[in-house]
């Protein structure tokens, strides 16, 4: 049975380096519209594989653990998004990739942090529901002004990205006066306003690549270090508390495992209803439409 890889760039150096393809959400999601082998193991937390099933239905998408489960994502519930856009009628919703299935076949629409300003500018609608990240949300209303972004829910974030505090970084810029500043969206809005550089996992790889950057201090999950030293030689410092414990579930031992099992254990299998599938492609391929 022919197998296609897929990592996020948070996962553990040995799962990258085992990966046909490593990338952020936006990336991956457009690797997996790609992929014609039988199956395919996505190495990341849950609604990235979701996502990739939706992209592939009629073939088999499974993770190394089934327990790699997005903290934030998992906060939102779909019934919760469906009340609260009853109270705002005009409003268009836009889920960001970190959701489950079931809340993003209530969305009009998916993004992910590479494209978020994109795709909320591309709207016709003026009032933006955006969820479930609070602190992209507030990065993407500081780069729309003529929309009005409502984040939810209320105090909807990224454990590990909202653990960074302007402290800590001012801290590491102190013993680090000569490294470049990068972060990811998902921290707080006084952290991004430090940053010499805001972008997904990705924009900070294309960055320090393009900018021959030497020596970065960043604010993202500590995975990606791997693959910037690895890929660019730019020294890398992460503040140390900044690893998310989900995306470390996933092991090269557990990769090999499924890779070798001649038959997936059920719970590793990804199966989702074939309603939220068609409706979640639509939101998906809605976000490539605008995007494009
Ligand atoms: S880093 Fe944050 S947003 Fe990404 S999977 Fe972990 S908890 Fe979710």
């Amino acid at each position: 049975m022919e197998t296609f890889v897929l990592a996020h760039n948070y996962q553990r150096p040995d799962v990258q380096l085992m990966a046909d393809t490593v990338g952020d959400s936006l990336e991956l999601a457009l690797e997996a519209r790609e992929i014609d082998a039988d199956r395919i193991v996505m190495c990341g937390v849950d609604f990235m594989a979701e996502v990739v099933k939706t992209l592939n239905p009629d073939r088999e998408v499974v993770v190394p653990d089934h327990r790699a489960a997005c903290g934030m994502a998992m906060r939102l519930r779909a019934k919760e998004l469906r009340e609260f856009r009853r109270e705002h009628p005009d409003a268009a919703v836009v889920a960001y990739v970190n959701t489950s299935a079931e809340v993003k076949a209530e969305a009009d629409v998916m993004c992910t942090s590479a494209n978020a300003v994109e795709v909320v500018s591309s709207l016709p609608e003026d009032k933006i529901i955006f969820v479930p990240d609070g602190n992209l949300a507030a990065w993407v209303q500081k780069h729309v002004p003529d929309k009005e972004v409502i984040p939810f829910p209320e105090h909807g974030c990224c454990p590990t990205h909202h653990s960074l505090s302007p402290s800590d970084l001012r801290e590491l810029c102190s013993q680090h006066p000569d490294a470049t500043v990068v972060v990811h969206p998902e921290c707080p809005p006084e952290v991004c306003a430090m940053a010499d550089f805001v972008g997904s996992t990705s924009q900070i790889l294309q960055y320090c690549e393009k900018k021959d950057v030497s020596k970065i201090v960043m604010g993202t999950e500590e995975g990606l270090a791997f693959r910037i030293r690895r890929e660019t030689g730019t020294e890398v410092i992460v503040p140390g508390h900044m690893v998310c414990p989900d995306m470390k579930i996933n092991t090269g031992e557990k990769v090999e495992r499924v890779l070798e099992a001649r038959h997936t254990p059920e719970p590793l299998r990804v199966e989702l209803d074939p309603d939220i599938i068609s409706q979640v492609e639509e939101v998906v391929e809605e976000m490539f439409r605008l995007t494009r």
